[in-house]
């Protein structure tokens, strides 16, 4: 995928399984552009994810439900890279792609977004260290995460504890290297429970965009649904 649009505003990148993508997903992103200054989102559905079970729904069927959730708003885009790709997804890898000189290059502002839950397991993470010198870190807030720095894997707080800053506008002044935290309106949504919800038959409006719903039913793609 060449360079995103938005010029060398910062970039902002979110990754996820998306086993279906929910309203926490696009609430997270919608709110990330206003809190970090983002000029684009660019959303990254993983092919094969490395730290959990494959998903019973494809990589292709994942990133449908990623395109039609998003296709309304400019300022999101869709890379379907790591769908493609033939290896397992890393986040390391892929930001080293963005960085190349025929994507964003040394210079723009790249923020990777993660939801608290995910901040925590970082160090899980294949090369996580490597992170920082190729992006920001904005984490946003999850019901039942918490994001106090006593609560962290001691090897993640003190790795961040110099990098945490008290604004988040401030990642739009360097390339990298920073965390921040926002705190987005809190939605207790997770793809988990409106897993389990379809495979209880259970309604899951207003979880997820009608679209998406309607594919998840066209296509079957879960149990009972
Ligand atoms: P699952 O329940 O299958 O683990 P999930 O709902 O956590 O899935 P993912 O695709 O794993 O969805 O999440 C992608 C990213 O979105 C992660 O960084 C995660 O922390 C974040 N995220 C997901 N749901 C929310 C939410 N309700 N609030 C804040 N962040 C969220």
């Amino acid at each position: 995928m060449p360079d995103a649009g938005g010029g060398d505003g910062p970039l902002g990148i979110f990754g996820g399984t998306f086993d279906p993508v929910h309203y926490g997903h696009l609430r997270l992103a919608e709110e990330a552009v206003g809190a970090l200054a983002l000029s684009t989102i660019r959303w990254l559905p993983a092919g094969q994810p490395r730290l959990r079970d494959a998903p019973r729904v494809s990589a292709g069927q994942r990133l449908a439900m990623v395109r039609l959730a998003t296709a309304d708003n400019p300022l999101f885009e869709v890379d379907e890279s790591e769908v493609t790709a033939a290896r397992p997804s890393q986040t390391v890898p892929t930001l080293e792609r963005l960085r190349s000189p025929e994507h964003c290059g040394g210079r723009r502002p790249l923020v990777l977004l993660l939801g608290a839950d995910a901040f925590a397991g970082l160090p899980g993470w294949h090369r996580w260290q490597s992170l920082f010198a190729l992006a920001h870190l904005a984490v946003a807030h999850r019901p039942g995460y918490p994001l106090d720095p006593a609560q962290l894997p001691p090897e993640l707080a003190a790795h961040c504890r110099d990098r945490f800053c008290s604004s988040p506008a401030e990642l739009a002044a360097s390339p990298a290297g920073l965390v921040a935290t926002f705190a987005m309106t809190q939605l207790a949504i997770s793809a988990t429970r409106v897993r389990q919800l379809l495979a209880n038959g259970e309604s899951v409006r207003y979880l997820l965009p009608d679209p998406v719903i309607a594919y998840i039913r066209r296509h079957r793609l879960y149990p009972h649904c």
